[in-house]
């Protein structure tokens, strides 16, 4: 089978073994794949990765050990955790300290013929629901975690920064969540994809920093008010250099927010509530996936996908 390959920065296509499947897996042939910030830092050494990266897919379960999964579409969750550690027994499984990650951490990621994961990472993709668009549960799950960490009042003004791919699925989860939205970044005709308001100057109680930059939890600290939050969602390889002298006097809140939980994001996306299919910027077959990778760390991209054809 074909799989994404990336090795010291370098994206490539090779012949490589299915792995016998482990028992409580599923084994799944790619449909779709998105292509996402975190790949694109992974490409550039974000925790030292090589292999095949990839954890946005939707998919089809050729083989398993529940019959009835067989043949079925599906998403996974993609954290592989123990399933016996406090936190694991806490059902934060995505924090489990043994656990691997689809793509990211020791586990072979989704740009690829087929993929593995346990079958308690999936869920079904009702039929209803197209794969181009399933293939969004992963990020839109990201943004609704911050709800999760949060209880932000409905009718709440919150600035958003970015508006790259996860900052306008965030701004979208937060809209309907009630919130009033205010979008900052390089492209204000995109503010129409989301269906918020464009960022003036102003300051927030509330701010998600979703630029995928180094500087950008500099201006989130420079915009929110004392005692505000600044939720962080931008995963950047490197170190991130802040004065903190203004989140001590100003009393900020300085909140990481990672990925969540796949089932409301699989609801949110059935509703048809959001606008996803407008991000999808282009698609490649997965044997183009060097070009697919440099299409999408083009400035202004945003959703490249990988068709498995
Ligand atoms: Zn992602
Ligand atoms: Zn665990």
């Amino acid at each position: 089978m074909n799989a994404v390959h990336i090795d010291a920065g370098r994206v490539s296509i090779r012949p490589s073994f299915l792995l016998p499947r482990p028992k409580g897996h599923a084994l799944i042939r790619l449909i779709v794949a998105g292509i996402c910030n975190t790949d694109l830092e992974l490409q550039r050494g974000y925790y030292a990765f090589t292999g095949t990266p990839g954890h946005e897919f939707a998919g089809e379960v050729i083989e398993a050990d529940t019959a009835s999964l067989i043949g079925k579409r599906v998403v996974g969750e993609i954290n592989l955790a123990c399933g016996a550690c406090d936190w694991c027994h806490r059902g934060l499984g995505r924090h489990c300290p043994t656990r691997t990650v689809l793509g990211i951490v020791k586990h072979p990621g989704a740009f690829s013929e087929y993929l593995t994961l346990p079958e308690s990472n999936l869920l079904l993709v009702p039929d209803s629901l197209p794969s181009d668009v399933a293939v969004f549960t992963e990020p839109v799950a990201a943004a609704c975690e911050i709800l999760e960490q949060v209880a932000i009042p409905k009718g709440e003004p919150v600035a958003v920064l970015g508006d790259g791919k996860l900052g306008l699925l965030i701004a979208q989860v937060l809209k309907i969540h009630g919130c009033e939205v205010h979008l900052y970044g390089h492209h204000p005709e995109r503010a129409k994809i989301a269906g918020v308001s464009i960022g003036e100057p102003a300051r927030f109680n509330w701010i998600v920093e979703a630029t995928g930059s180094a500087a950008g939890l500099k201006s989130a600290i420079a915009m929110v008010n004392p005692r505000g939050a600044v939720i962080m969602k931008s995963t950047v390889h490197g170190n991130v250099e802040i004065d903190t002298a203004a989140v001590i006097v100003n009393e900020i809140t300085l909140l990481g927010s990672r990925c969540g939980r796949f089932e409301p994001a699989l609801k949110l996306l059935e509703s048809g509530v959001l606008n996803v299919t407008q991000m999808i910027h282009a698609r490649y077959p997965l044997t183009q996936a060097e070009e697919a990778f440099k299409h999408a760390a083009t400035k202004g991209v945003l959703k490249v996908l990988l068709d498995n054809q």
